[in-house]
Order: structure tokens, then sequence, then C-alpha cells
């Protein structure tokens, strides 16, 4: 009796454990996030046949690629990027306005992750450092913490600060970047004090990965004569490296003070394969992916986007960049495989934006194109005579628009505001074209939007980027093939074309079927996809739409 006693008990646990463990919603061990910061979605097809089996093309045929992924905001920079890309939502609603700002209620100029409450782990000086919160909404790697009582654990790992800060979010355990002065990956006081400073991270700091890596110079994987998607190695278009006089291979960084090989590995491959040793120790260090719940990795790529800024898109040295990082992320996977299991982790790949070809490039191709420089001198000037007082009524042109001085309009009645954005309008439009030959298509009222006849995609993107305390009054879109820099070499993004707004987005791994759309998705779509495929909450200002193909 007292037998079938035991076995009926046993029956019991066996059947409620069983029951416990079916009614666990299934999540993957992993979730990567892979950002390529300037990375355009061509790139995939332009360097097509230089790549290996096993890094963009094992994830193009054995995932699901989303040809035609959309940014829907302005302006395309780094940090409304990574933000966009985790929070599902836009500038408008999140706050990220640019990777810079002017707050209009506090006149100051903001950096997009900047906090004077918290400091950089082990500096002694305690001088303000980073946090992301300046972001007003929740990230889908916040809303994974809530959904799992803060069980689940997410890390960001980059180059760039904002490139961490914003994916992880204002939960994360930590965000690591690279600091160029120590060569080391930092953190700040405002994350988990356990993973402020762990022993691996020391142990990784330790070995001095950067300065190692820039000292083995960057030279071409292949014969120059192999390059064929690219313009000549010494050309006009690129900026040289700093102490060089031609922007040719092999750039030789050994020579160099410590201090400026330091720097100069962001804009080489070697930045990524420090990044990715750096995810590596992570997932090592702390055993993510190997707990009950889902973990989640970000890791934003900064190096592309420094080379791109440098050489243009057309450069040797950004056909070596990408044939390099081929070779980086299909050791990854492997990594992960090992690490991780096939099948067991979901991977993303995106970017935060692209990038135009360079000015001069393309006006010696005959194709339309130019630098625009900023104008905020000449049309103070020209204000000034307007209004016959000596002061500065536009306090900046930043992010593509015109933030005004609006303390010295609340103050000084006697010029009337909605007049001063008439004349700049004006100015911009007509007056300064023949002055300075910038063409601009529009100068847009963000203020009275509803008035304003521009066509879409141009209209919603702008809607989208406007913050009311964050942004100008103005937008000003210029041509197509036009931007504004101060310089001639190299190239930038920002605009709503298409170089700059059609990204990647491929997705691979747990529960993702083999296929692709070409239908056109938008980059908000991406964490409303995530929340629909983990099963959690939607970050709390997503205007996206989860993608039907993928979440059956
Ligand atoms: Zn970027």
């Amino acid at each position: 009796m007292k037998r079938y006693l035991i076995c009926f008990l046993a029956l019991i646990v066996a059947f409620s454990s069983c029951t416990k463990k079916a009614r666990k919603v299934t999540r993957p061990k992993l979730v990567v996030g892979l950002v390529i910061d300037q990375m355009r979605w061509d790139y995939l097809y332009r360097y097509y046949s230089r790549f290996g089996n096993d890094g963009f093309k094992r994830l193009i045929r054995d995932g699901y690629n989303c040809q035609n992924t959309m940014i829907n905001y302005l302006p395309t920079f780094t940090a409304p990027g990574h933000t966009c890309i985790y929070t599902g939502s836009v500038p408008s609603i999140n706050g990220i306005a640019g990777n810079n700002w002017h707050d209009n209620v506090t006149g100051e100029n903001v950096y997009c992750v900047d906090d004077d409450k918290v400091y950089q782990v082990g500096d002694s000086s305690k001088k303000a450092s980073f946090s992301p919160r300046n972001m007003l909404t929740t990230t889908i790697t916040d809303e994974l913490r809530l959904a799992t009582n803060f069980r689940s654990r997410v890390f960001g790992i980059a180059l760039k600060d904002r490139s961490c800060i914003l994916p992880a979010g204002h939960t994360a355990n930590a965000a690591y970047w690279y600091n160029d002065r120590s060569g080391n990956f930092v953190t700040s006081s405002y994350y988990d004090s356990a993973y402020q400073n762990p022993s691996w991270l020391i142990a990784f700091n330790k070995k001095n990965m950067a300065d190692s890596l820039v000292k083995m110079n960057w030279d071409l994987t292949d014969s120059l004569l192999n390059y064929t998607e690219s313009t000549c190695d010494n050309c006009q278009y690129e900026e040289p490296c700093k102490g060089t006089d031609e922007p040719v291979f092999p750039h030789k960084f050994d020579m160099m003070s410590k201090a400026e090989r330091l720097g100069a590995i962001k804009a080489m491959p070697a930045g990524n394969t420090l990044t990715f040793a750096m995810a590596k120790a992570c997932i090592h260090g702390t055993d993510l992916g190997a707990g009950e719940d889902a973990d989640f990795l970000c890791i934003s790529l900064s190096s592309p986007d420094y080379c791109g800024h440098q050489f243009a898109p057309n450069s040797v040295e950004q056909e070596d960049m990408y044939i390099k990082l081929d070779k980086e992320i299909a050791a990854f996977l492997d990594n992960l495989d090992r690490d991780i299991g096939r099948g067991n982790y979901l991977l993303f790949l995106t970017a935060d934006h692209g990038g135009a070809h360079n000015p001069q490039y393309m006006k010696d191709k005959h194709i339309p194109a130019g630098i625009a420089f900023n104008v905020t001198d000449d049309l103070n000037n020209y204000l000034k005579g307007v209004y016959k007082k000596d002061v500065k009524l536009v306090s900046s042109i930043m992010n593509y628009q015109v933030f005004l001085n609006d303390s010295i309009l609340a103050s000084d009645r006697t010029i009337n505001r909605d007049e001063v954005k008439q004349s700049v309008r004006n100015w911009l439009m007509k007056t300064m074209p023949q002055q300075y030959s910038v063409p601009v298509s529009y100068v847009i009222d963000l203020e009275d939007m509803g008035r304003m006849a521009v066509p879409e995609p141009i209209r919603t993107m702008v809607i989208n980027g406007y913050n009311n305390r964050r942004s100008g009054c103005l937008q000003i879109i210029c041509n197509p093939g036009w931007f504004e820099s101060d310089h001639f070499a190299g190239t930038t993004h920002g605009s709503w074309n298409p170089y700059d707004s059609h990204i990647p987005l491929i997705w691979y791994g747990w529960h993702v079927p083999k296929g692709e759309t070409h239908e056109v998705v938008n980059m908000t779509d991406i964490s409303a996809t995530l929340a629909a495929m983990l099963h959690i909450q939607m970050p709390n200002g997503c205007i996206g739409k989860p993608l039907k193909g993928l979440i059956n």
C-alpha cells in the first residue's frame, strides 16, 4: 500500500512539473541585436561577390530578409537610429531628436546621453558621464527585463557610448563603450554595481587589445586589383589619416603616439575585431544565455561609420572594411553556435542609418550633388539688417533645423516671432540660394505642419522627427545629393533620402523562417516584432507593427 502511495505521489509531482514546464512561454536563450553603423542596405549586394559563405551570406541564405526597411523620421543620425531600433518609436515621442540638440526650455545644448548625476567608473575626478536618462520611452530591452521580473539580463557593447547606452535601455545591467584615452571598455556609475567593474572586464582590459590591434596596421585582405567595387586607392574624395599625406594602403599606425593609435582604431576594421572580442568576453564573463530566462545583448559596430565618414562609400577602405567585417560576423556566429547553440539564439542585423556618396565624386559623374556649409552667421547678419538690431535671432542650425533665440524673442516685443520665421524661410529658399548656390527643396514650419505641402515620405518623417522641446522650429530639406559639412572629403548622413534611410534588416535563428519580403517596413517595426516573438509588451512609445511574414 505504501509503495502504491509513493508511486501515486511521484506521478502527481511529475505531472505538475510537466504542466508547469508546458505553461512557460518559450523564448530564445539569447537575443542579439547587431547594428552596423552607417550600413546602407545595398552594401549587402554591392559587396556580395566579396563575401564568404558564413557571414552576411549565411544570414541572407538561412534568415528572413526585409529588403525594404526604411527609417521613418528625421534626422537620420546615430542616436535617433539606435533609439528607434530599440524603442520602436520616433524622436517626436522618444525624445532622442539628434546626437545633440538644443533644449528649448533650458536654452542649453545637450549631448544625447549626457548625465551630470553619474560618473565614469574608475574616474576619480567624478566628472559627468553618460546614461540613457534623456530617452523618454522604454526600450524592448527594458520590456524584456520588466516581463521577466528582471531575471533576464541585458548588456550593450559598442565603441560609441550612445550606441550601447540607448539600445540597452534604462534598466540594463550595463552598457560598455570604448574610451579612446585609455584603450579600455568603460561604463558609468548609473549601472548595476555588480557589473561596473567585474573581474572579466578587468581581465579583458588588461590585455590592451586595442593598442596591439592598431600596431598591426591596416593592410588589404586581397590584391588591390581585386577591389573592383571602388575608386582607385588614392583619390581626392578621401580624408588621409592623421599624420599622413595620402589616403593609401597600407595605413600605418605603429609609428604614431599611443594616444593617436588608440583613437585611430575607431575607423579601422580592427575596431570591429575589438568590439566582437568584448562581446565574447561579456557572454563568457556573465554566462549570458545560460539562464532560465532570455538574455539580450545589444552590439553596435561603430567602425564602418568612422570609415565611411573619412573615406566615403566608393573607397577601397570601405570595400576592405566590409570584406573583413564579413569574416568577423562569420566567426561570431560560429561562437554563438558553440556557446549558445544553433537555433537557441535570435539575431537581427540592421543599421542606424546609411550614408551618401561623396558630393564631388557624384559631380564628377555628372550627378547633381554638393556641400552645404552652415549658414547660421550669414543668416544672423541678414536678420540684423532686417530688424536693425544687433542681436543673434538664430541661436543655431543643428540637425537641419533652425533654432530661434527664444529668450530674445520673448523679451523684445518689437520683434514678431512668426515674422522672423517667415524671414528665415524666405532667405533660405530665395535669397540664400543665389548667394551660396545651396539648393533647398523645402523649409518646413515645424510648428505649423498642417499648412505645409510636402510629399511623402518627407512629410511623415518630419512629423515623426519633431520634438517640441528638443527640435528647432524650421526644417531645412536640401536637394537630393546635398548635405551639410565643413569639408569636401568623405561623407555623412542625416537626410530623408534613400541613401540615408534605406537600411538592411535580416532576422536569423530562433523561430525565424527562411525567406524575404520586399514590402516596405519601417525601422519602428523591429521592436514591435521582437515584442511579438518574445511575447512581451511593446515598448511604451512603440508605433511599429509586427512583421507578418516573420510571425506565423
Ligand atoms: Zn551612426
